[in-house]
């Protein structure tokens, strides 16, 4: 049931996006959900990619019962709390060296605003006021809140706001798979890079203080991966130029893409980090900033951090969040990730040779999307009003799995879906999603053979 057609339900008072109405949900369990009707569900997304670790699980329920029955909320000017201490300390072990200092939010929009917020000060606080412009790449997604919105590069959802926000400058993201240009995958990817250095020079370099972006990309471009060669010369431009490097690893990170961190694929260590979905797992709104202590001492010694949220590393989510680390690592959901994203991933491939609309497979561990085209050649993009990979999640849906859809080329156009279960999946729920996924992409297929 996805939309109100049918619908006995008296009117809601919410309101989201839209008017769609969805089932009621009521219970969780692994990789599964259960409406009120009893239909069953498996969560092909992990929500929004945030259920990494699965619902309901008892470990994780036991620490925030626990908890719950000491505080569930002691304020930060008020008193520390020990579950805020530990989750720090156990954060800050699992981050490359000197990335020791975190600062909790409740959301991955929270988080990035804390990293840009953290870079400015730092800037202030050494002599480097003229620095303000944070470069990202289009299209990439940051967040809702304005500051957010304002890195973020999704056409349709900055539109709206944009006389209220002052935008920063973008440069492309690194959409390899898109470029017939003769060169190969290594100077595609300098290429790329090297249009973040023509960008901080077209700026001036004295007014750029970051570059932010997903190092496994997510909603906004469907997990795109760069090649190899990207990685380090970003590093190497923003070195060269005093610019600091903030990864935005809300969605890659915790785990999705088969190690923990999203950048230590490539090797690369960020001057930021910013954490959360998959960092709590839905257990609690919770995300981190991770910060290394040159950069946190000297806002520190001029006044102080200006920035902070009331829920700020509260004991509660804190608590959740301790039990869903202690989970990853002792269960290896990092490793399981990259075993059975290899197997979906093949699985994925499998169903490209079926259905030559499917244009691309790509992504990293756990976090996988497959592009629709309309011609495989040219990736030439379907017609948009036939909203297609919106169309693919309804029949999933419809026959019991949940997956993710979003515009591929900047928000306008372009369709792909994210297939991006819980890291606790085995090799059962990849070939229940696999078959699921053909039959729905076979009625896809079916009803863009007829005209509108
Ligand atoms: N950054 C990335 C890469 C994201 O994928 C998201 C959410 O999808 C955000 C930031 C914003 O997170 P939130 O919706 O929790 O504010």
């Amino acid at each position: 049931m996805s939309a109100s057609a049918g619908d006995e339900r008296p009117p809601s008072h919410l309101f989201y996006q839209s008017r769609q109405r969805r089932p009621l949900i009521d219970r969780a369990e692994g990789v599964y959900l259960w409406d009120t009707d009893g239909r069953r569900y498996l969560d092909g997304s992990s929500g929004a990619m945030v259920s990494n670790i699965g619902h309901s699980n008892p470990r994780v329920l036991e620490a925030m019962q626990a908890q719950m029955a000491r505080a569930t909320f002691a304020y930060r000017l008020h008193f520390e709390n020990e579950p805020a201490e530990r989750l720090a300390a156990r954060t800050a072990a699992a981050m490359p060296p000197e990335m020791d200092r975190v600062f909790f939010v409740s959301g991955g929009s929270e988080a990035v605003e804390s990293c840009m917020k953290l870079a400015r000060q730092y800037a202030v606080a050494t002599g480097q006021a003229s620095r303000y412009k944070v470069i990202s790449r289009f299209p990439s997604y940051h967040g809702a809140t304005l500051g957010a919105l304002a890195v973020t590069g999704y056409a349709p959802m900055s539109a709206p706001f944009s006389p209220m926000m002052h935008e920063m400058p973008k440069i492309p993201a690194p959409t390899c798979y898109l470029d017939r240009d003769g060169l190969d995958m290594h100077q595609r990817g300098l290429r790329y890079a090297n249009m973040l250095e023509a960008e901080i020079l077209r700026q001036g370099p004295e007014t750029v203080l970051a570059f932010i972006m997903e190092p496994v990309g997510g909603a906004a471009t469907g997990a795109l991966v760069a090649p190899d060669s990207y990685y380090p010369r970003i590093r190497e431009i923003c070195e060269r130029y005093g610019v600091l490097l903030i990864h935005d690893e809300v969605m890659s990170g915790a785990g999705r893409t088969g190690r923990f961190l999203a950048g230590e694929h490539w090797g690369v260590t960020p001057d930021l980090i910013a954490l959360s979905k998959g960092f709590a797992a839905g257990y609690a709104p919770l995300g981190a900033m991770v910060a290394p202590g040159w950069m946190v001492e000297p806002v520190l010694d001029t006044g102080g951090f200006i920035h902070g949220y009331t829920y700020a590393g509260n004991p509660l989510a804190c608590a959740a969040g301790l039990a869903v680390l202690d989970e990853i690592e002792s269960r290896d959901l990092v490793g399981n990730a990259a075993r059975m994203g290899e197997r979906l991933r093949a699985r994925l491939d499998g169903l490209a040779e079926r259905f030559p609309m499917i244009g691309d497979v790509r992504g990293k561990g756990l976090l996988l999307a497959m592009e629709l085209v309309a011609d495989h050649e040219t990736m030439a993009v379907l017609p948009p009003e036939r909203m297609a990979a919106a169309r693919l999640v309804e029949l999933a849906y419809e026959r019991g799995l949940i997956i993710y859809w979003r515009r591929s080329r900047g928000g306008y156009s372009g369709d792909h879906v994210l297939v991006c279960p819980p890291l606790i999946v085995d090799e059962s729920h990849i070939e229940e999603i696999a078959a699921t996924l053909g039959d729905a992409l076979a009625a896809l297929e079916a009803e863009l053979a007829a005209p509108l």
